[in-house]
């Protein structure tokens, strides 16, 4: 299995997970993203109650958020996470894509 090892890993690119991978790319912190690319609010035609968004179509909040991401070197993956794995021997989480392609590695549990 090809594994990178990051410090946390998030399962899910929707407006929590980019914020969150956000917050941890300042602070310094190597993050993978893996989405799935199904964000709840993609049926709307525009982003209601988020301040400064108003009427922005929900995909181009995702997309300025994922180019705002990858500027603080996070990683950020198209596909979904099919499981997760904690090493016996440390407390490293392994997590495994359906087709083999980045499986990241991480110190922290599965948030
Ligand atoms: C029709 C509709 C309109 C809405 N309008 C608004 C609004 O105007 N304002 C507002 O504040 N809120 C609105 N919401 C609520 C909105 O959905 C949430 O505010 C926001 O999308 C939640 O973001 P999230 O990151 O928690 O989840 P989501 O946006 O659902 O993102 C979750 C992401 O995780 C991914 N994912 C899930 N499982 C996996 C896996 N195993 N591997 C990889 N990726 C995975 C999914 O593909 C998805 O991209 C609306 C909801 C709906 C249904």
């Amino acid at each position: 299995m090809n594994t990178t090892r990051y410090d946390v890993v998030i399962v899910g690119g929707g407006a929590a997970g980019l914020s969150a991978a956000t917050t941890l790319g300042r602070a310094l912190r190597s993050v993978l993203v893996i989405d799935s690319g199904t964000p709840r609010n993609a049926p709307a035609a525009g982003v209601h109650g988020y301040l400064s968004r108003d009427g922005m179509n929900p995909g181009e909040l995702l997309s300025i958020g994922r180019s705002e991401l990858l500027s603080y070197g996070a990683t950020v993956v198209d596909g979904e996470a099919v499981a997760a794995h904690r090493t016996p021997m440390d407390s490293r989480w392994f997590w495994e894509m359906p087709d083999s392609s980045p499986a990241g590695a991480c110190s922290s549990p599965p948030a």
